[in-house]
């Protein structure tokens, strides 16, 4: 019998009365029972929460960076332990899984660094006033997360929050329970005080909507689609509680005749197959000027034929999609390929040793409509629609051609044209002859439009989780 995975509240693991299976998507297997959290669990994180964030809100920032600090290197400590749940919980690649590691740890060392240096201002008044900011906590915060980067977004999110003196409650992903629940003993284990740092297993329905809804919750942060991302804003706006949403994206990779076509073709690559595609900023459209449209899209197609298929654990360069429906979902739009033509993949790989993983191929389909539903909507999986263009303006167009707005690259040699389109283009983070899906720890991130709003990552997100009091003082 796998050990089963319970909330942990309050320094605690908590059973729940009713479980469900955590699906290994390499084999349709259940790595273990999951306990199903819901409102009562809820609760009780809740209030240890508010309990803990009495005294936590006390401690020196030194304090707090020394406790995150520790955290961060009994994550290190763990990583191997760490990647290996990842990778069998997400299906990811081993070495995806070690990097995801590595990545929670420098959040928790990132903000630990950034909470000594993190101030607020005085304001001159004249000679009579002494008018000052702080930069305050909301109390226990919320964050509802995706299975895609669960050790990342666990991490970004709670590190900033108790780094300024907040408890917080986490909900994972139903399919992705294991590393917040390890994540947070590492944080009791590291010396941050039981009932700063909880984790209620569950689904979205019950523990996810649960927490949204809960009174005690002063301020929400969501990672996950751009549909239960506006459930989550109409119940916090039912509270008035401010939240962070990180949400979907259909990000474009411009790439002008004049770009180094081998980096451009390496980073399209990687940037559609990393997670197999299922990452918020996947760069998962292709607009490539027509005059080297051939060359580039051959490159594509020669990495894409080379790419090694199978379950994360034997680290491939593609592990299978986090499930079966997830799989079923990416297979659904090859229906309608946006009257493009089919250049490599679209349909499940091929091998006795996959038909039980939830596998897709790598897949290019060009010329499609820009309207059209590839060209659209997120597919989440390793699926590039690409489109060919003539003049710069119209490249600008098509890149701005969505309701999202999460990322953008640009691929010239020329500074001017890179700067210029770094202005005119329509995203929270913008590239120029690079491209980081996800864009770094240390870098604000965040969505324009169906993409969201908020920013995580770097200062920005200190800004997040504080709410600044204004002082006046009659001298
Ligand atoms: P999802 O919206 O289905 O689920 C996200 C989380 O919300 C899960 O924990 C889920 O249990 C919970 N949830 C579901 N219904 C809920 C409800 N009614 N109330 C409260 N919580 C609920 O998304 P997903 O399929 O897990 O993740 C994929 C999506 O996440 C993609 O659209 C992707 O682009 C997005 N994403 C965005 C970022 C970013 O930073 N912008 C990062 C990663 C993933």
């Amino acid at each position: 019998m796998t050990t089963p995975t319970h909330s942990f509240i309050a320094g605690h693991d908590v059973a729940s009365g009713d479980t469900y299976d955590n699906i290994d998507p390499a084999t349709g297997q259940s790595l273990g029972p999951v306990s199903r959290g819901g409102a009562d669990e809820v609760d009780q994180a809740v209030s240890s929460g508010e309990l803990a964030q009495r005294d936590w809100v006390r401690t020196t920032p030194e304090q707090r960076s020394n406790l995150l600090t520790a955290w961060a290197a009994l994550v290190d400590r763990d990583a191997e332990e760490l990647a290996r749940l990842e990778s069998e919980d997400t299906g990811k690649p081993l070495t995806q899984a070690r990097t995801d590691a590595t990545v929670a740890a420098r959040y928790l060392r990132f903000y630990a660094h950034a909470i000594d240096s993190y101030y607020g201002l005085t304001i001159p008044k004249g000679p009579d006033l002494h008018a000052y900011t702080l930069r305050e906590p909301f109390g226990v915060v919320g964050s509802v997360i995706a299975w895609n980067y669960p050790m990342q977004l666990f991490s970004r999110s709670v590190a900033a929050a108790v780094a300024t003196g907040n408890a917080t409650v986490v909900k994972p992903a139903d399919e992705t329970p294991r590393t917040a629940v390890a994540l947070a003993r590492l944080a009791l284990e590291a010396g941050i005080p039981a009932g700063i740092v909880n984790v209620v297993t569950g689904t979205g329905a019950e523990a996810g909507a649960a927490l949204t809804a809960h009174p005690g919750v002063a301020h929400l942060s969501f990672v996950g689609s751009t549909e239960v991302g506006s459930l989550i804003a109409h119940a916090a706006a039912d509270r008035v509680v401010p939240t962070v949403l990180e949400l979907g994206g259909k990000s474009a990779q411009v790439v002008f005749a004049d770009a180094d076509l081998t980096a451009a073709a390496e980073a399209v690559v990687r940037g559609v197959l990393q997670n197999a595609g299922q990452t918020c900023s996947a760069g998962s459209r292709l607009i490539v000027h027509r005059a080297v449209q051939d060359e580039l899209l051959d490159a594509v197609i020669q990495r894409f034929r080379a790419v090694t298929i199978g379950p994360g654990s034997e680290d491939p360069d593609l592990g299978p999609l986090v499930s079966a429906k997830q799989q079923q979902r990416v297979e659904g739009f090859m229906d309608d390929l946006a009257g493009g033509e089919l250049l490599v993949g679209g349909s499940r790989p091929d091998g006795d040793h996959l038909a039980s993983g939830a596998y897709f191929s790598p897949t290019l389909v060009h010329g499609v409509d820009p309207q059209g539903r590839l060209a659209q909507e997120e597919v989440f999986g390793p699926v590039i629609a690409s489109m060919a263009f003539d003049a710069e303006d119209e490249a600008v167009a098509l890149a701005n051609g969505t309701d999202y707005g999460l990322l953008a690259a640009v691929w010239t040699s020329d500074l001017s044209r890179g700067h210029r389109l770094a202005s005119a283009l329509r995203a929270g983070q913008v590239f120029v002859n690079n491209y980081g899906a996800g864009g770094g720890v240390e870098l604000p991130f965040g969505g324009w439009g169906k993409s969201g709003y908020g920013r995580e990552k770097g200062y920005e997100a200190l800004d997040a989780f504080t709410q600044t009091k204004t002082v006046v003082v009659k001298l």
